[in-house]
């Protein structure tokens, strides 16, 4: 049977890449209720609760460039009833606490400087930048750059 996810986004049903069916296996053995990745109709961040199938209802929010190297997507916020957290739609990584976000920021715009114009500092803190923020071959320059061999979704 072919797996098909239908958008929260566009509503349309998709096919999910392989990586994707992967991640949504691994998920939902973990026992995972909620994560994101990319609608391969709109291409926007589309949330699937591997559990039921389905997307759960309404959840948008404020959307950063991902920190993690080799990665180009984008981490929003989703206020998920079992509490709230930061996640990325590529890449499936987490963050339970907006501080480790912003401490892997801080990371990666030091060792990558062309990831600095994707964000922008209120007050000392990170903020993303407004848009369009990514510098010429952005999409090119990350998928360059050295895994940094973490390998749990959750990072903080
Ligand atoms: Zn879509
Ligand atoms: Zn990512």
């Amino acid at each position: 049977m072919v797996l098909k996810v239908k958008c929260s986004e566009c509503g349309k049903d998709f096919t999910p890449t392989d990586e994707q069916k992967k991640f949504i296996e691994e998920s939902k053995s973990r026992g995972m209720e909620l994560i994101i990745f990319e609608c391969g109709s709109c291409h926007r961040s589309t949330f699937y609760n591997p559990q039921t199938g389905r997307p759960p209802p309404d959840m948008k929010g404020v959307v950063y460039r991902c920190p993690v190297s080799q990665c180009s997507g984008k981490v929003s916020y989703i206020k998920y009833e079992e509490g709230p957290f930061w996640g990325c739609d590529e890449c499936g990584s987490m963050w339970y606490d907006k501080e480790n976000l912003l401490k892997e920021i801080d990371a990666i715009v030091n060792r990558f400087t062309y990831r600095r114009k994707c964000y922008k500092k209120v007050r000392g803190k990170w903020e993303p930048a407004d848009s369009p923020v990514e510098p010429d071959d952005y999409y090119e320059m990350v998928a360059e750059e050295p895994d940094d061999g973490t390998k749990d979704f959750v990072r903080g």
